[in-house]
């Protein structure tokens, strides 16, 4: 910083300070600062091309209730949330697969595994779960983790110009972005910190529409329990131990409960 090394060139400061002043966006609810190197746009069109390949891969579900389900959830949530992002896409799907699972592509494409009514029993069960995955969404995780990813990658060709040729490299750095790498038995982790993002604004969510947010902690624990026996890919192998899960699920609760008789009426 002091001894200016020699090849960092008055150019290369330029193409920097562009890069860290249109990379940015606010993380909805929490206010948070995050590096982010595409458009919503390129989220959307990313994920929607990642998501068709998903869907030719996996058997999708004819379960009528699940799906009937998954639909009704998806909807109150994503109304809820359309404030944060309103160009989203939303699109719910349930596949065929015992794994305890769920995942969101950038821009609003979110599938289920039926497997995750093993620990569900119920509506608001799913609503904490779909809360997580639309918060992924609009709190633009995948975004800033594959922002990272290719400004490594990228290097030499240009980020747009990556994100434009939608290489191979691209596509599956848009499906590890938002843990659907599960499906591919590949998976990169989100981080610690954009998990407990993803707990406290779908908290948020789900009591705005009207799901009770105290059943969360409960089936956090539910998740644990069953965790136990194996390693869920998306929720458990990179969270926050489940003592600091619940601490900060109670830390949101007050803000949280006030959303939830806002909507609900004062009566609960
Ligand atoms: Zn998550």
């Amino acid at each position: 910083m002091m001894n200016r090394a020699p090849f960092f060139t008055r150019g290369f400061s330029f193409f920097l300070l562009a890069i860290v002043l249109s990379g940015c966006h606010t993380v909805p609810e929490t206010g948070r600062r995050a590096f982010t190197l595409l458009s919503v746009q390129d989220e959307i069109t990313l994920g929607a091309e990642a998501f068709a390949e998903i869907k030719e891969a996996e058997k999708i579900s004819t379960d009528e209730e699940k799906n009937a389900m998954l639909q009704r959830v998806g909807e109150r949530i994503a109304r809820v949330a359309e404030v944060d992002m309103p160009q989203a896409e939303w699109e719910f799907v349930l596949f065929e697969n015992d794994m305890v699972n769920a995942f969101a592509l950038p821009g609003g494409r979110i599938g289920f595994y039926t497997g995750m009514w093993k620990v569900a029993d119920d509506e608001d069960d799913i609503a904490v779960i779909m809360g997580h995955e639309i918060a992924h969404v609009t709190a633009r995780h995948g975004a800033e983790r594959l922002s990272q990813s290719l400004a490594i990658m990228a290097v030499g060709i240009g980020v747009q110009q990556a994100v434009r040729n939608r290489s191979e490299e691209t596509q599956m750095a848009v499906m590890l972005a938002y843990g659907a790498g599960a499906t591919l038995g590949l998976q990169l982790p989100h981080s610690r910190r954009n998990e407990s993002e993803a707990d406290e604004i779908g908290l948020y969510y789900m009591a705005r529409a009207g799901y009770d947010p105290r059943v969360a902690p409960r089936f956090w624990e539910k998740m644990e329990a069953h965790a136990s026996g194996g390693s869920p890919p998306e929720f458990l192998s990179t969270h926050p131990s489940h003592g600091r899960r619940v601490q900060d699920l109670e830390r949101a609760m007050p803000r949280a409960l006030e959303y939830y008789r806002a909507a609900v009426g004062p009566s609960d």
